[in-house]
């Protein structure tokens, strides 16, 4: 296992490469980048973490990490894969599709990737980005230890601070906005479909996106996703909460409740690559399925991507071979933000409900 520490003072004073955010962008950059030399990768919560998340991870992941290791047994929950089902509540209409996840405890998971960290990496917890300098030839961070603030440089910073990322705001890059998510962890009672629903109903109100449903072992998360600016958004849980336990006694006692942001990505200009001696990857670089809401296999690949762009380029060149080698995900991106209005709007709901499950499933697994 990789030790990592909470609220110590890093160990050197310049590194090759800092990372900001132990998520699965972060971690991914700092493997790839431990090629080029000392690496120190921090985060502003203690580690290990716990990302409020459904933990769905599609199953092309897996060969995005096979070179690195087999998912540990320890962090599959059951059913140990689940499809995507599109649910039309109102009108009663489920189509399950091909699309297929393995069903992860996102904390198991999250602390397994750190675990596959050569140990030259030095890990952090407790130690928040504050602010950065950038110059031509290399990058000033300030980070806040449990001593006070500490500078360390670096030759190329990573951001990959999530959805509401410092790095990228202090690059002066726009930052998109964020849905506001909940999820309640509810005791299963009785068995439920093995399905990842996403479930669409109209009686919420505007602000609402759509709800989840995976069980989880013994218990089930219950989520939901609100447009940004969502007032009261605990009330609206409660709502969608009660009417799906209508017709689903098997949902007991909510045993804990968690609200977390995700990225709410609206143009193409919300995803981009870094500037200078910056990279941004993962949600920090707006990288994720606008469509799916699925992040943890573009945080992965473009971790990788800006790892491998580190240990192959010298530091000038390194922000060019990153947005080469993530050309492909940003067009896919664009690709999906075109879909994105229809998809939203109650047209695109309903018109959902008369396309064939065959096609639904198509076109679920292009999305
Ligand atoms: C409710 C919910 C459910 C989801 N379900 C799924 C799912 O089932 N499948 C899926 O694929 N995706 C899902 N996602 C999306 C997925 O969780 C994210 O896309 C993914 O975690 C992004 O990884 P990342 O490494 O870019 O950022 P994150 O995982 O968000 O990690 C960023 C890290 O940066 C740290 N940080 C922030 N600011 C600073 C700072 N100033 N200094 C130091 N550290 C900082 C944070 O503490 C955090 O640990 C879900 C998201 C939400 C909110």
């Amino acid at each position: 296992m990789h030790q990592h520490a909470n609220g110590t003072h890093p160990a050197l004073n310049a590194y090759d490469t800092v990372v900001v955010g132990a998520g699965p962008a972060g971690v991914m950059a700092a493997l790839g980048s431990s090629r080029r030399g000392s690496v120190l990768l921090v985060d502003s919560v203690a580690l290990p973490r716990d990302k409020s998340c459904g933990g769905m991870l599609h199953e092309l992941t897996q060969k995005h990490l096979a070179p690195f290791g087999v998912l540990p047994e320890g962090i599959i929950l059951e059913p140990r894969h689940v499809n995507f089902r599109y649910v039309d509540w109102d009108r009663g209409i489920r189509k399950a599709t091909e699309l297929r996840f393995v069903n992860v405890d996102r904390a198991g998971f999250d602390d397994w990737l750190v675990s596959l960290l050569p140990k030259s990496v030095e890990v952090i917890g407790l130690c928040p980005l504050v602010s950065f300098a950038s110059r031509t030839d290399g990058v000033t961070v300030t980070l806040r230890t449990s001593d006070g603030p500490v500078d360390v440089t670096c030759a190329n910073l990573v951001g990959a601070d999530g959805a509401r990322s410092s790095v990228r705001r202090a690059l002066g890059i726009g930052t998109a906005s964020s849905y506001v998510t909940l999820q309640d962890y509810v005791h299963l009672e009785g068995a439920i479909d093995p399905f990842f629903d996403c479930i669409y109903m109209r009686g919420i109100g505007d602000e609402f996106g759509y709800a989840y449903v995976v069980p989880k072992g013994e218990v089930a998360i219950v989520g939901s996703v609100f447009y940004p600016k969502t007032k009261r958004p605990g009330d609206k849980q409660d709502q969608v909460l009660d009417v799906l336990r209508r017709s689903m006694p098997q949902l007991g006692e909510s045993l804990k409740r968690e609200a977390c942001a995700a990225l709410h990505l609206r143009t193409t200009a919300d995803t981009r690559p870094g500037y200078g001696r910056v990279l941004l990857a993962g949600e920090a670089g707006g990288f994720m399925s606008p469509t799916s809401g699925e992040g943890i296999s573009y945080a992965i690949h473009t971790g990788l991507a800006a790892g491998e762009a580190i240990a192959a380029s010298e530091p000038d060149d390194v922000l060019a071979a990153y947005s080469a080698s993530v050309e492909g995900l940003t067009r896919d991106i664009r690709r999906r933000l075109r879909w994105l209005p229809f998809m939203e709007s109650s047209t695109g709901k309903y018109l959902a409900g008369f396309v064939p499950t065959s096609i639904v499933s198509k076109v679920t697994m292009g999305l």
